[in-house]
């Protein structure tokens, strides 16, 4: 028997999107160079420090001066402690780690099916203009006997949602972690995004979606299980 669960009762309608689910099925394997390092050094960052809040409530200032802005009128008075916070709280990922967060939800079930946790709500930061990009991951894997806690899929898109991103990576990172938790038969996964970049700015494309996917395992070598679990995400769920 096949798990699968939904994350939200939206409904979304995905034939709407602009990007079907056109995936390189093979494109994203876990072999890339990793741009979340810097002269080969991981830079998963510290957690910030109150001085480096007070830095970033001084660097928001200065961007309201740059703007042209007054940083002492009353509606700005509070804005760079609040942009600090925010941005504090949107990168959270980056001070948590994989081992704590699935810590004891690891359980030895001897199930070898497909589990399937769709829609998955995600809000992150593209790295390169650090405005938001949202939408929804679906998160699968075919175990060999050990299972994770459904939840715990959810809150591994939660952490490296919460760093600076490209969507690309975001999709590996999310695979890679399932793997190396779990061992398992194979891993999928796919995101579904659209970037504030691209629709408020830039080409200015309001309702295009981004679609990546990164198949590990038998994910990739198969292509009935591929197909399986395509046909999972595709079809909408009419649950609630
Ligand atoms: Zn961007």
């Amino acid at each position: 028997m096949t798990t699968v669960s939904s994350n939200t009762n939206n409904g979304a309608n995905l034939s709407s999107s602009t990007a079907d689910l056109d995936l390189r099925q093979n494109g994203m394997t876990a072999i890339r160079p990793d741009r979340n390092t810097a002269y080969g050094e991981s830079t998963t960052a510290k957690p910030v420090s109150d001085e480096s809040q007070l830095a970033m409530m001084d660097a928001v200032r200065t961007m309201l001066l740059s703007l042209g802005e007054d940083p002492e009128r009353e509606g700005l008075l509070k804005t760079p402690k609040r942009v600090a916070e925010a941005m504090r709280f949107l990168t959270s990922g980056y001070s948590q780690s994989l081992d704590d967060l699935v810590n004891n939800a690891i359980f030895d079930e001897g199930h070898n099916e497909m589990v399937l946790v769709r829609d998955i709500n995600l809000f992150s930061l593209c790295e390169h203009h650090m405005l938001p990009f949202m939408g929804r991951a679906h998160v699968a894997y075919i175990p060999k006997q050990r299972v994770v806690g459904l939840s715990k899929l959810a809150r591994i898109v939660e952490m490296y949602s919460r760093r600076l991103q490209v969507q690309e990576r975001l999709t590996r990172q999310v695979a890679e972690a399932i793997q190396e938790v779990l061992d398992p038969q194979g891993v999928a996964v796919v995101v579904e995004a659209s970037h504030m970049c691209m629709s408020m700015r830039g080409v200015q494309k309001p309702g295009s979606w981004t679609v990546t996917s990164a198949m590990i395992g038998c994910f990739q070598e198969d292509s009935k299980t591929r197909e399986e679990f395509l046909s999972l995400v595709r079809h909408q769920p009419s649950l609630f």
